[in-house]
């Protein structure tokens, strides 16, 4: 059980440990490093009985696991067997550790075992974790994480966040224990972390807590021996970029095989001038073609590449020559195929510095501005205009998203594929993108983040005006980490990512699908100003699930008002539920939601949200009351949503409320997921900023999801 950990890292030993955490103000038991049984005895007549004697080895990671603690030690005969059982139960487990001493400690009593643990995280820096401790820490999995700098309130948030919390505040007639204790010795841990000791990694674990009080029992501190580089300053970028007035397509090509090809054809509809670069051409779909790019006439805002890797660099040069401030890579063959494209990458980059000139890729689809008529992508499908701005890692869920994006009348603001991020990267495209007065809401699909501090600053600085929606890859990762003999990496690197996008307010999601669901429900309702929820319907079954599926995802379905019922009692059947979800009884038309919806129009004080819930029934004209809806929600300025659920004989219900920009699901699930989702983001927004959270609930639901 030999700790795996970079080679200058230097771990603590548990009397150091102790000793920083002391001076950091988190209580620690009196103890003393020994290293035979007379130090041992005497150590015990200043601690006084009854102690713990554990293994000091910084080779051994669970003292307990190989038999290198023992509790309840009352006297010195028991002091001198004990001594001798652990060194045996040492030579038998751990036979190669190296034994540094023993720790004699004060044995405390019985209280609730938490544990805090600190990573440096590869993407996001330091990261504190808390949650339910002791040795059976794995079995509960039980954790919060935060990404640092925390601030004290978000400490009761991570306290509050875990599974375990009841055994904190009290549960079952069992006293609340000291949380302001609890407080402090996470405030002073991230202290710690913080401060110059240079800790990179550390577990506390357990931290016992008492109904007065807390205390560090056990702690493993990694330090690290060099000294972290600051990460290089960010160059600012003029978002005129992104509004080119004329574009170059070097490797255009007049043969439909070509990439090159479909990348003109897909321009063609540019206002501006396009011109094609081809030595090879003198003509492409009516257009006169460009030896070089030193032979185009005007300037050249964009220029989008299409040769071969290893031409790039030349081309590159060129344009840089010409003046072009930047470029699309589109070709493939660097970085991803080892070390040659990698030497190509660096020879553009140094290009780019020098001139001034900035890049997208290589190895992307490159981006489609649908506002600007601009594609330079290769992908037959071309995207409607619309508010959703799309940043995607993957150009092959671009092409996915895109093609099916068509029937769905879904539309874009941008469309952008990163490629390799060799200049710009997601950072950019978020702060700086030229596109963002036609964008209601962005889709960021991501597989790993390089500069994850500076990327949080520019989510939670965008998602303050419009919501980020976050789709990351890689969760199956959790399995492989939770291997790992750390407690610190007790959360793997998905449940960083997680935590980190949710605490700089954007919106994570688990699957395409969801992205598109929460962005339609955002582009068109933007964020609601509450979680109170009303559900109405005319099918009694669906009212049920309803419940269920709000209940799921963090959605309040308050009670009505005693005058708002009486209201509705004047013309619903007497046998409606009064209640929330609302049963308005499967015979009433679109007329009897129409009325339903007038009167709560007067009541708008009372709900934040309202889902109208209908399924097919001969008594209902689905396009009478899609305009209903429709009609509906331009009196209301509450979020609202259809959930017209069923086939055929819906679609046309379906079509006016799409064309009306009201958002549909046709199942329920969806409906309540999507916005749940957005719940989640818009109570961690108020929270921060200040506002009063609406009794929001916490977040629980949706941690490991
Ligand atoms: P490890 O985690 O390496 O196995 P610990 O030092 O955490 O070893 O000890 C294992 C368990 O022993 C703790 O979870 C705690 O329950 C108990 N323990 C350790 N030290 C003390 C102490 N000083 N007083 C009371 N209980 C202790
Ligand atoms: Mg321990």
């Amino acid at each position: 059980m030999t700790a795996e950990k970079p080679e200058d890292w230097e771990l603590l030993t548990e009397d150091q440990g102790y000793r920083l955490l002391a001076h950091y103000g988190i209580p620690v038991p009196r103890y003393d490093l020994v290293h035979d049984l007379p130090e041992a005895l005497a150590a015990t007549d200043r601690i006084g009985y009854p102690v713990v004697l554990k293994v000091v080895s910084p080779d051994i990671v669970h003292k307990s696991d190989a038999g290198g603690v023992l509790v309840h030690i009352t006297g010195p005969a028991e002091m001198e067997e004990s001594m001798a059982r652990m060194k045996a139960s040492l030579q038998e487990k751990a036979p190669s550790a190296e034994i540094r001493g023993y720790m004699i400690e004060e044995e405390l009593p019985p209280g609730l075992e938490l544990f805090i643990g600190g990573k440096t995280d590869p993407a996001f820096g330091r990261v504190i974790s808390f949650g339910l401790g002791g040795t059976a820490i794995e079995l509960y999995r039980d954790v919060s994480l935060r990404i640092m700098p925390v601030g004290s309130e978000d400490i009761g948030g991570m306290i509050r966040e875990i599974r375990g919390y009841p055994l904190i505040a009290g549960y079952r007639g069992k006293p609340s224990l000291d949380q302001q204790a609890l407080i402090d010795c996470i405030e002073n841990m991230i202290r710690l972390f913080e401060s110059d000791e240079g800790v990179a990694e550390f577990d506390v674990n357990p931290l016992i807590l008492y109904e007065k009080g807390a205390c560090a029992v056990d702690a493993r501190i990694y330090r690290s021996l060099v000294r972290k580089r600051e990460t290089p300053a960010r160059r600012e970028l003029d978002p005129s970029l992104f509004r080119p007035q004329s574009i170059a397509v070097i490797g255009a090509s007049g043969n439909p095989e070509k990439i090159g090809y479909s990348i003109f054809r897909n321009l063609l509809p540019f206002p501006g001038s396009l011109y094609p670069v081809n030595p090879g051409h003198t003509e492409i779909l009516g257009k006169p073609v460009f030896a070089r790019v030193a032979d185009i006439p005007g300037t050249v805002d964009l220029g989008v590449i299409a040769v071969p890797a290893t031409l790039v660099p030349g081309i590159v040069e060129e344009l840089a020559e010409h003046g072009t401030p930047l470029a699309i890579i589109i070709s493939s063959g660097f970085r991803e195929i080892g070390e040659e494209g990698e030497e190509l990458e660096k020879k553009i980059l140094s290009t780019a510095r020098k001139s001034g000139m900035r890049i997208i890729g290589p190895n992307c689809l490159g981006i489609v501005l649908p506002h600007q008529n601009i594609n330079t992508t290769f992908d037959p499908v071309a995207p409607r205009k619309g508010h959703i701005a799309f940043i995607s890692q993957s150009g092959a869920i671009i092409t996915t998203i895109v093609d099916w994006s068509v029937p769905e009348e879904i539309g874009f603001s941008a469309v952008i594929s990163v490629g390799n991020q060799l200049d710009l990267g997601f950072i950019d495209f978020l702060r700086y993108g030229g596109w963002q007065d036609e964008t209601r809401a962005v889709i960021l699909y991501i597989e790993e983040i390089k500069d994850g501090r500076a990327f949080l600053d520019v989510v939670e600085e965008i998602s303050r005006i419009k919501p980020v929606i976050v789709l990351k890859s890689g969760s199956s990762a959790i399995g492989k980490k939770a291997a790992s003999s750390h407690t610190g990496s007790l959360a793997g690197d998905f449940e960083v990512y997680l935590a980190a996008f949710r605490q700089a307010g954007a919106i994570p999601v688990f699957s395409i699908r969801e992205a598109f669901d929460v962005a339609e429900l955002l582009v068109s309702e933007g964020y609601p100003q509450g979680n109170r929820a009303l559900v109405i319907t005319a099918a009694g079954g669906f009212a049920v699930l309803a419940s269920d599926y709000a209940e799921r995802f963090g959605i309040n379905l308050p009670p009505l008002s005693p005058e708002l019922t009486a209201e509705l009692d004047l013309f619903l059947p007497p046998i409606w539920n009064r209640g929330n979800p609302m049963d308005i009884i499967g015979d009433g038309g679109a007329e009897r939601y129409a009325r339903v919806f007038d009167t709560l129009t007067r009541f708008q004080d009372e709900w934040d949200i309202a889902l109208v819930i209908a399924v097919p029934s001969a008594v209902i004209d689905p396009a009478h009351l899609a305009q209903e809806i429709a009609r509906f929600s331009k009196n209301t300025h509450k979020m609202t949503v259809g959930c017209l659920v069923g086939g055929d004989s819906m679609k046309r219900g379906m079509r006016i409320l799409r064309h009306n920009h009201i958002p549909n699901y046709e199942d329920i699930e969806s409906a309540f997921l999507a916005v749940g989702r957005t719940l989640a983001a818009h109570s961690i927004r108020n929270r921060e900023s200040g506002l009063k959270a609406q009794n929001f609930p916490a977040e629980r639901e949706q941690k490991f999801v």
